[in-house]
């Protein structure tokens, strides 16, 4: 990596009083100079508390939304425009409010892998992490929409024994995992645990031992006593569970689990980002403060642990 381009970026950090984040799918090198790590929601509450004038969000657009959802005094910049997310992309404003005039008595639930619209005509936005417990606290009588991933609305399904009303939508990284790619990783490695993400294919979480979101996975790993880890989510997680457990072997369920758009940025790009606070995010003021709503009645109805 280039000394004077990473020299760059801190010397213009500290005069913008900037912080950087960094998403776990983000590459090597840029989790590694980033002031934070972690998954989306994490990074946007972490940020908000800090008392940084700008927020360098290397990750997908979503993600920046969700920061200058929490924290609109601050500027948020993303370092590449068209780092976007398919799955967030996969339903419009329109199409929940075409949903929600089919089932008028509905709560909506979103994922946070979600656009700032959809949010906002949310009743509660969750994570991979807190959905199942959310979608448990709800009342049982009531039917409940659940945007825009489908993979893992099923996976709440099985494990609160509720039907949802889903939306087709889904991860084209996660959905490449196959589970021939599970089966063939077991084979070599029959003593490894596999891990899978809640965003993959049913047939791949049937195969999996653990279901986990990667801030779930890189607790997991700390206090497991296995020293093989088969790897079903986007492969740059090995990255930060090296860094829980440098003594496991941590082995990608599929090397072809790579989401391009959260490869876009380069450490060339943040730097340009930190030079010309390129590209902004803004949320306008009325879907900020509806979609902040749906994130804060997930904090009220299941607070940070
Ligand atoms: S890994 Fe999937 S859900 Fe995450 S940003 Fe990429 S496309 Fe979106």
């Amino acid at each position: 990596m280039n000394q004077r381009i990473l020299n760059e970026i801190q010397d213009l950090k500290a005069k913008r009083n900037a912080v950087i984040l960094a998403h776990n799918y983000q590459p090597a090198g840029i989790q590694d100079l980033a002031d934070f790590c972690g998954d989306s929601l994490g990074l946007s509450v972490q940020a908000s508390k800090t008392t940084a004038d700008v927020i360098v969000f290397c990750g997908v657009r979503f993600m920046a939304e969700t920061a200058k959802i929490l924290s609109p005094d601050k500027t948020v910049v993303m370092p590449d425009r068209w780092a976007g997310c398919p799955m967030a992309d996969m339903i419009t404003a329109e199409q929940l409010c075409g949903l929600k005039q089919k089932y008028p008595d509905a709560l909506v639930v979103c994922y946070v892998n979600s656009t700032a619209e959809v949010k906002a005509r949310s009743d509660y936005c969750c994570t991979s992490a807190n959905a199942v417990e959310l979608v448990n606290s709800l009342p049982r009588d009531k039917q409940i929409i659940f945007v825009p991933d489908q993979h893992l609305g099923k996976f709440v399904e099985e494990r609160t024994g509720r039907d949802l009303i889903l939306w087709p939508g889904y991860c084209p990284t996660h959905v490449f995992i196959g589970e021939d790619d599970i089966r063939r990783a077991r084979q070599v490695h029959p003593s490894a645990v596999v891990m899978a993400h809640p965003e993959c294919s049913e047939l791949v979480k049937r195969l999996a031992d653990v279901l986990l979101s990667t801030g779930q996975m890189l607790k997991f790993v700390k206090d497991s006593p296995a020293t093989e880890f088969i790897v079903a989510t986007e492969i740059e997680i090995i990255h930060p569970l090296k860094k829980v457990r440098p003594d496991a072997e941590f082995i990608p369920a599929s090397t072809r689990a790579v989401c391009p758009n959260m490869k876009k940025t380069t450490v060339e790009k943040v730097l340009a980002s930190l030079e010309s606070l390129q590209y902004e995010v803004t949320v306008p003021e009325e879907i900020r403060l509806k979609a902040k709503k749906s994130l804060e009645r997930m904090v009220e109805i299941l607070p940070e642990k």
